[in-house]
């Protein structure tokens, strides 16, 4: 990612913490600190004065060479003591009277040495809401990242699958598909790949061990690839062999469920209203019950990101927002069915970013 693009983005922050009085703002979680400087090493703190838009990269001697050469427009600085009690002397000798930090991600022991560092400091402001919110908006540079992310996850799949052959476990399914995705240029998986046959696919997220691939058992594959900071994330569930009709009535839900719900996809939709649609496709089947969780997550530097298409989610989709759509079912002891796409939400609709086939025909290995 260029410097401009870092340097937009903590422009939009630094108007954010001045709109809640704060004088600046304290990040300690790896994508954040990524995403408004360019860091590239872990271990860093990154400090944003909201006024001057000045901003402080404070890491160890370990990341300094990385740290000078990807946070480019940065004060890269050693800490000394600890990251906590060194950001807290900068937040002194600024005067700042109240910060913001990510709630949901700086330890308890972090704030309390913030705070003993700069006692000027009170009670901090949460803001990693409005971080959530601007990372959820992808911008051009970033949607193209994204679809090499998923581009690499399918054609790795799309090369990998040929090879798979009931009497495999599970275990070298999944070594096989990500083996594939690194040989395509992945730095690693975007999660714990979930490959999962028969009975144990309907653990939503079960791992995978040494229960064989077997004839007219399903093999659900959950999996994504990791590729320049950006995370995909797909699921396809396959069927070596003859599938039961009781599993084809399923299937045929499932992917109902997931089409009624990606035609939906719009600015402005709300993200509860999308998983409510998926829900009443289940309805007309008697399914619904069988539909355990939300119906889809945003996905960008980490795989679980707002917005959410879930209950709980009642505000609206945004043009740049893209998410996941994963209908399933599940039915303990003997299986269950789960198909996930990735959309990109346009100003006019949705995109579909995926493109691995998900007619039934297509899923028999
Ligand atoms: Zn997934
Ligand atoms: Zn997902």
């Amino acid at each position: 990612m260029k410097a401009d693009a870092n340097r937009e983005r903590r422009a939009v922050l630094c108007r954010e913490l001045a709109a809640l009085r704060c004088g600046a703002a304290v990040l300690t979680r790896s994508e954040d600190c990524f995403y408004y400087t360019g860091y590239t090493g872990e271990d860093a703190v990154v400090l944003v004065a909201a006024r001057s838009g000045k901003t402080w990269l404070l890491t160890d001697p370990r990341y300094r060479e990385e740290a000078e050469r990807s946070a480019r427009d940065c004060e890269v600085v050693m800490w000394k003591g600890s990251p906590a009690s060194h950001a807290g002397g900068i937040l002194r000798k600024l005067r700042v009277k109240s910060v913001g930090i990510t709630a949901n991600h700086m330890t308890v022991q972090f704030l309390s040495t913030l705070q003993t560092a700069a006692p000027a400091v009170g009670t901090p402001e949460d803001v990693s809401p409005l971080i959530s919110r601007q990372r959820a908006v992808k911008s051009a540079g970033e949607i193209r990242a994204m679809r090499e992310a998923l581009a690499c996850a399918e054609t790795s799949f799309r090369t990998a699958r040929a090879r798979w052959k009931t009497g495999m476990t599970e275990a070298d399914v999944k070594n096989d598909l990500e083996w594939e995705m690194r040989r395509n240029g992945a730095s690693g998986t975007a999660f714990d790949t979930i490959v999962a046959s028969g009975a144990n696919a309907s653990l939503p997220h079960a791992h995978a061990g040494k229960r064989k691939v077997a004839a007219g058992k399903m093999l659900l594959i959950d999996f994504g690839a990791r590729l320049g900071h950006c995370n995909s994330d797909l699921t396809r569930t396959l069927w070596p062999g003859d599938i039961p009709p009781v599993w084809k009535k399923r299937y045929a839900a499932v992917l109902a469920a997931q089409l009624a719900a990606i035609a939906a996809i719009g600015p402005g939709v709300h993200g509860a209203d999308v998983h409510r649609l998926a829900v009443d496709v289940f309805s007309k089947t008697g399914l619904a019950g069988y539909f355990t969780h939300g119906l889809g997550h945003g996905v960008g530097l980490v795989v679980h990101e707002d917005p959410r298409l879930s209950p709980s989610w009642d505000k609206p989709l945004a043009p740049g927002h893209i998410v996941t759509v994963e209908p399933g079912v599940y039915f303990p002891g003997s299986g269950g069915i789960r198909t996930e796409d990735m959309v990109l939400v346009t100003a006019k609709g949705r995109e579909v970013l995926s493109s691995l086939g998900k007619d039934l025909d297509s899923m028999v290995i």
